[in-house]
């Protein structure tokens, strides 16, 4: 049996999935300190089942998950799958390869796989004991681990051999059966309890069995008689069964004519039902006509009722054009009377018109004779007077 591959996915400073294939022989991985050299050997000893965080360098169970860098962001969950070649059948398994896998979430929820089917921790623990594989094993010794192996009290120290010897698996097997031996030994002290119980009871028991048995007899009797008195009920209902078996068939007879009326009874009803439907159909159509009329003569009031306001409409539009037929007459009257005025004032104005012409050729006449007299002062006050005179009778 050797190692095979060894696949890590998020665990610590795994955060890429990164997978050793490795080979029978000796494999070395060299690296600076602090590159990440021990998280290998810690992913074989969580992924066996490793319980302590301690033992895996850290302070809680979940700083195994990668954490984080600068460059990238924590993850959510860390797994590790180991594989063994099992071509020589070491681990008690029907199989060639045999691959344990253990995942760990940050919600805390964890799991084992062996070969990829669920399984516990238990059966993992089981499958490597004696093997030198186990997360306690001497197969896997970490860095400073010699040291403490070599300073280690004999006790501690003869665990290791126990394992390398193969002793290991028997001893948990002692230990398992001893506790079950205890066990047994306190289940049968209960049942010997249990006896000394039932003995004391068994004096009664005796006197209630005697009874339980006087009981099954009477019962048996009981039975006896219970089949007579039903053997002779059920004579006497067969009689019974035939009278009220013909009582019924006169009553059926009778049921029978009854019938034969009703039928003809209904059949005139239904005839009758028929004619009422006819009727009712007929008063259903009048019905329908009356409303038609009604909704015409409706129709024909509003009609009217238009009308009728028309018409008065009109009246109205009559008397106004006579009210304003007068008020225009009594207008023309007006405007003949002030025609009249106006011409009578027109002819007094030509009158003085005539007269003012009439003065004014007089007037023309006297300044033509005064302009050729030397007296200049006296024809400009007459010039004056005559324009004075034109003015007025303008
Ligand atoms: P040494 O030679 O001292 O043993 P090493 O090469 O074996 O060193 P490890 O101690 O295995 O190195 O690895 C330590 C590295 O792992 C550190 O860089 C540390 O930051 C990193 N590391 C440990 N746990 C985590 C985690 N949960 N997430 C990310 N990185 C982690």
């Amino acid at each position: 049996m050797h190692v095979k591959r060894l696949e890590l996915s998020g665990f610590k400073s795994f955060a890429e999935k990164t997978v050793f294939s490795l080979t029978p022989g000796i494999t070395v991985i060299v690296g600076p300190n602090g590159c990440g050299k021990s998280n290998i050997a810690d992913a074989v000893r969580w992924v066996l089942g490793e319980q302590s965080a301690r033992f895996l360098r850290g302070l809680r169970m979940d700083d195994i998950i990668f954490n984080g860098t600068a460059q990238r962001k924590p993850l959510s969950y860390a797994e590790v799958a180991v594989t063994f070649d099992n071509t020589d059948g070491t681990l008690g398994l029907d199989y060639q390869e045999i691959t344990v896998t253990r995942r760990l979430y940050r919600s805390g929820e964890s799991e084992y796989l062996l070969n990829r089917r669920p399984c516990r921790l238990r059966d993992i623990v089981e499958l490597f004991m004696d093997t030198g594989v186990g997360r306690e094993a001497y197969s896997f010794i970490g860095q400073g681990r010699v040291a403490e192996i070599i300073a280690a009290k004999p006790d501690e120290r003869r665990q290791i051999f126990e394992e390398a010897a193969g002793i290991a698996k028997y001893k948990s097997r002692k230990r398992e059966a001893q506790r079950r031996l205890a066990e047994t030994a306190e289940n049968l002290l209960r049942v010997s309890d249990i006896i000394t119980e039932l003995k004391t009871q068994l004096g009664p028991l005796q006197a209630q069995a005697e009874q339980a048995q006087n009981y099954l007899a009477y019962r048996e009797k009981l039975k006896g008689l219970e089949v007579d008195v039903f053997v002779a009920e059920t004579q006497k209902l067969r009689v019974k069964r035939d009278e009220t078996e013909e009582k019924a068939k006169a009553v059926a007879d009778e049921l029978l004519q009854e019938q034969a009326a009703l039928n003809q009874l209904e059949a005139g009803l239904s005839e009758k039902q028929l004619r009422l439907d006819e009727a009712q159909e007929a008063v259903a159509g009048e019905r329908q006509k009356l409303q038609q009329l009604s909704t015409e003569l409706e129709k024909l009031q509003r009609q009217l009722a238009v009308r009728a306001e028309k018409s008065s409409n009109v009246e109205r539009q009559l008397q106004e054009a006579q009210a304003a037929l007068q008020e225009l007459e009594l207008q023309e009257e007006q405007l003949t009377a002030e025609k009249n005025e106006l011409a009578e004032k027109q002819s007094q104005l030509q009158s003085l018109l005539a007269a003012a012409e009439k003065e004014l050729a007089a007037a023309e006449s006297r300044l033509r004779e005064l302009e050729n007299s030397p007296e200049e002062q006296r024809a400009g006050a007459v010039q004056a007077e005559l324009v004075q005179q034109q003015e007025e009778s303008r």
